[in-house]
C-alpha cells in the first residue's frame, strides 16, 4: 500500500491542474490516469482538434470568398486527408507536452483505470492487469465525461458519428444530419459546410445553443441558415433509418412528421460524466453533486471538470481543478482554514462557427429569474468601419448593465472573431466596470474592438 496526501483520478485538464497545484503546495500527490494516450478530451479529442479543422475550413472560406476583395484564387481546392493530417502533428506535439508535464516529478503518474475500495483507498488496475492500493488523505475526481447516447430507436443500429469519429475522419460526408444544437453540434457543422457537404441539424429545443439568449441564438441559425445549413428547432426525433448508404431520421416539429436524409449521421446530443467504480459520493443526473468548494458529499472527496461542472469548458476545468487542490491542502493542515469558492459571475462561452459566437455573464432570462433590472443595447456589424473593410458584417454584439449603477452584467456576440472579442467585456466584468467606463475606454481607430463602444455610449446615456 502505497501513502498519498493528495490522489487525482483522470490526468485530463482538471486533474492536471489539480496535481501540479498540490505538488507546488507540498503535499504528496499521484495522478492516475486510465487512457492509452496522455493528454486528456481538450487536447486529444475536444478543443485543440476541433479547432485545428475549424481553421482549415476558415482559410478555404477567406479564399473562396476572396473575389469580393479584388483578388483571384480560381478553383481552391481542399484535401481532407491533408487537413487531418495537420491536426494529427499538431495533436501529437500538444499530448507530447502534457506528457512531459505529467512525467517531469513534481508527482507520481500511475498508469491504470482507478476505482474506489473504500473512502481512503483507491485500487489501480494497471493495463497488464496488476493491481495496486493507494492510502489517501484526500482526493480529487477529474474523470470528465464521455459521449451519451439516447434510447433512439435505430441510433446505434444506423452506426451514427460522434465528434471522435468526424474529428479523425479523412473525408467530409456528403451529407451530414447533426442531431443536437450545442457547441459540438455547431462547430461540426460549420467545418463540413465549409468544405461543401449538405448539413442538416435537428434540434429538440425551441432555439440553437440552448440558455443562451434567445435573440443572439437566433442570429447565429439565421448567419447558418444563410450559409446552406439546414436548421429544424423544437422537434422530437423518432426514430433513425438506415437503408444501404442512406441514414434517415425521422422526427416529430411540432404535430409534422419529417424526415431528414443523410450519408451519415452525428450523435452531437451531450455528454455524461465518468464515475470510477465504488465512488462514495452523491450523484445528481449523473454528475457528482459538488458545492462551491469543489467538494462532494464526502468532505476530503473534491470533484472538478467535466465530472461535475455546470460549465463543461476548459478553463472551468482548470479553475476548479487548482482550487480543489487548495482547498485539499487547507482541509488537510487542519488549521480551520476557510476554504476557497468557486465565483460563475464571468460564466464565458465560445462557439468557432463563421460568424463566431461567444458571451459572458448573465443573460436576459437569468438577470429575469433573479430579480434583477437591467438595460439592454446592441449594435450590429454591418454599421461598423472595421467589420464592413473585413467583409464580416453578419451579427451584432449585446451589452447588459445593471439599471440604475450601469454596471455591466452580461454581454453577447454574434460575430467576426467573437471569441477573441468577448474578453474585453470579460476584463471590464471582472473589475465591476459600467459601461460608462466601457465607453470612455480609448479604442482604437479602426478596430472590431471598438464596437463595443456603441452600446456601451447608449447605456451610460439610458442610465446616466
Ligand atoms: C469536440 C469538442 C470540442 C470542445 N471544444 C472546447 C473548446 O473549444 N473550449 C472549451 O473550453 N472546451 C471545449 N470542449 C470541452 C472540453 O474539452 C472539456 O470541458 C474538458 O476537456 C474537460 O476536462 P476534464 O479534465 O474534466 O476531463 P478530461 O480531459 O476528459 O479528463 C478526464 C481523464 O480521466 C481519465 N479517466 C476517466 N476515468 C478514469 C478512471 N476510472 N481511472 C483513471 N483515469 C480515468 C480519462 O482517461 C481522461 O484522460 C470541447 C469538447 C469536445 C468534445
Amino acid at each position: 500500500m502505497s501513502h498519498y496526501d493528495f490522489v487525482v483520478i483522470g490526468g485530463g485538464s482538471a486533474g492536471y491542474a489539480g496535481a501540479r497545484t498540490a505538488a507546488a503546495l507540498g503535499l504528496k500527490t499521484a495522478v492516475v490516469e486510465g487512457a492509452e494516450e496522455l493528454g486528456g478530451l481538450c487536447i486529444l479529442r475536444g478543443c485543440m482538434p476541433s479547432k485545428t479543422l475549424l481553421e482549415s475550413a476558415r482559410r478555404y472560406r477567406t479564399i473562396r470568398d476572396a473575389g469580393e476583395f479584388g483578388l483571384s484564387a480560381p478553383g481552391p481546392g481542399f484535401d481532407v486527408s491533408r487537413i487531418i493530417s495537420r491536426k494529427r502533428r499538431l495533436i501529437s506535439e500538444f499530448a507530447d507536452y502534457r506528457g512531459g508535464q505529467l512525467r517531469d516529478g513534481r508527482f507520481d503518474l500511475l498508469r491504470g483505470r482507478a476505482e474506489m475500495a473504500d473512502p481512503h483507498t483507491v485500487v489501480v488496475t494497471a493495463p497488464d492487469g496488476a493491481q495496486t492500493s493507494l492510502a489517501v488523505r484526500a482526493l480529487l475526481i477529474a474523470t470528465g465525461s464521455a459521449q451519451s447516447v439516447p434510447p433512439i430507436p435505430g441510433l446505434v443500429e444506423s452506426g451514427c458519428l460522434t465528434s471522435d469519429d468526424l474529428l479523425d475522419r479523412e473525408s467530409i460526408p456528403e451529407a451530414l444530419i447533426v442531431l443536437g444544437a450545442g457547441p459540438v453540434a455547431l462547430e461540426m457543422a460549420s467545418y463540413c459546410r465549409a468544405f461543401g457537404s449538405k448539413v442538416t441539424i435537428i434540434q429538440r429545443s425551441p432555439q440553437i445553443l440552448r440558455g443562451t439568449d434567445r435573440d443572439v441564438a437566433d442570429a447565429l441559425a439565421e448567419a447558418l441558415r444563410q450559409d446552406g445549413i439546414e436548421i429544424f428547432t423544437g422537434t422530437r426525433i423518432l426514430r433513425v433509418e438506415k437503408s444501404g448508404a442512406d441514414r434517415r431520421v425521422v422526427f416529430l416539429q411540432g404535430d409534422r412528421e419529417q424526415t431528414a436524409g443523410g450519408t451519415e449521421i452525428l450523435n452531437a446530443l451531450g455528454r455524461h460524466a465518468v464515475i470510477p467504480h465504488g465512488l462514495p459520493v452523491d450523484l445528481d443526473a449523473g454528475k457528482i453533486v459538488v458545492n462551491l468548494s469543489q467538494q462532494t458529499s464526502r468532505p476530503h472527496i473534491f470533484a472538478a471538470g467535466d465530472v461535475c461542472s455546470p460549465l463543461e469548458v476548459v478553463h472551468v476545468a482548470i479553475q476548479q481543478g487548482e482550487m480543489a487542490a487548495r482547498n485539499a491542502a487547507r482541509l488537510l493542515a487542519g488549521r480551520g482554514e476557510a476554504l476557497e469558492s468557486m465565483d460563475y459571475r464571468l460564466n464565458l462561452f465560445a462557439v468557432f462557427t463563421e460568424p463566431g459566437f461567444a458571451c459572458v455573464g448573465a443573460g436576459e432570462e437569468e438577470l429575469r429569474a433573479q430579480g434583477i433590472p437591467f438595460h439592454t443595447a446592441k449594435y450590429p456589424f454591418d454599421d461598423h468601419g472595421k467589420s464592413l473593410v473585413m467583409g464580416e458584417t453578419r451579427g451584432f454584439v449585446k451589452l447588459i448593465a445593471r439599471a440604475h449603477s450601469g454596471e455591466i452584467l452580461g454581454a453577447s456576440i454574434v460575430g467576426p472573431e467573437a471569441a477573441e472579442l468577448i474578453h474585453e467585456i470579460v476584463v471590464a466584468m471582472r473589475f465591476h466596470a459600467t459601461a460608462a467606463d466601457l465607453a470612455g475606454t480609448p479604442h482604437y481607430h479602426p478596430t472590431l474592438s471598438e464596437i463595443w463602444t456603441y452600446p456601451a455610449e447608449e447605456l451610460a446615456d439610458a442610465i446616466s
